[in-house]
């Protein structure tokens, strides 16, 4: 790892009023979860359901279940690593307003940023709510009925569907989530993109709003990202290491 950019990126941040952290699988890939474009990984498995045909099919949305119980047994016990901590720690000392986040593993919140600080723009799948009402169901409720004879989860309140709180293929964008990550990102004077391809829109969009406002920007990943042109600072590394070095003495 080269110590030069370490303390450059440790220079930014230092002279950062406001910063924005925006993160992507990659951040979570040293806790074991696989990131999206890695071959042979857990996601390229499956075709994805989409958002029309989980509401359509009842099939479907049993098929979505059984996937998300396997998903659980290989990456539901993971936990927040070095990355996700130091990120933490530059939320506490008020360095960094907000995480931005397109993950939806809940690992920064489990890492102590406070849940009002992670904005997630992809929802998150620890967790079920109803498609309706928006009532939160934990997983284990839904668990214990669709285990038996895989019956399909209700709403008490209003019968609605319920599904994992993330945002698939084909759904609106949450939309408070996009004003208030639109917001922070012109607020910021320096935005750090990790462990992201950028190339999922309009969650990408972000640092190259952030970079239009007139904010720094720093990418770290481990490989090349089409936006490495645009950023101040670019390091290609593993971001544990890398952050872990470069949150001391901000
Ligand atoms: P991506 O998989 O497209 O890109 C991840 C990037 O991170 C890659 O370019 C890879 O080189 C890099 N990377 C992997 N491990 C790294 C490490 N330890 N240090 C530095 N760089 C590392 O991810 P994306 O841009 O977030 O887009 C994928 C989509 O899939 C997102 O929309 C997300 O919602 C979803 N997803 C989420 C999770 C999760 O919640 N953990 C996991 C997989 C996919
Ligand atoms: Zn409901």
């Amino acid at each position: 790892m080269d110590k030069k950019e370490v303390d450059a990126l440790r220079q930014l941040i230092k002279h950062s009023k406001r910063a924005v952290v925006f993160t992507g699988a990659g951040i979570s890939t040293e806790s074991g979860i696989p990131d999206f474009r890695s071959p042979g990984g857990v996601w390229d498995k499956y075709q994805p359901i989409h958002f029309q045909d989980f509401i359509a099919s009842a099939e479907m949305r049993r098929e979505s279940w059984r996937r998300k119980l396997k998903l659980d047994e290989l990456i539901g016990h993971a936990e927040p690593n070095s990355g996700h901590k130091a990120v933490a720690e530059l939320v506490a000392t008020g360095k960094v307003a907000c995480v931005i986040t397109q993950n939806i593993d809940g690992l920064h919140q489990q890492a102590g940023v406070p849940d009002e600080q992670v904005i997630e723009l992809h929802g998150n799948t620890t967790y079920a709510a109803c498609l309706d009402c928006g009532k939160r169901y934990e997983l284990q409720q839904v668990y214990i009925i669709f285990q038996q004879d895989e019956s399909l989860p209700h709403c008490d309140d209003c019968q609605g569907i319920i599904k994992t709180a993330t945002i698939s293929f084909g759904q609106a964008m949450p939309e408070t989530e996009m004003q208030r990550a639109h917001q922070e990102t012109l607020a910021c004077d320096l935005f750090i993109a990790m462990g992201s391809s950028l190339v999922v829109f309009p969650a990408a969009g972000f640092p190259q709003l952030a970079v239009r406002n007139g904010a720094r920007l720093v990418i770290i990943n481990r490989e090349p990202t089409d936006m490495d042109e645009m950023a101040d600072l670019v390091l290609h590394a593993d971001i544990g290491p890398i952050l872990q070095q470069a949150v001391v003495d901000v």
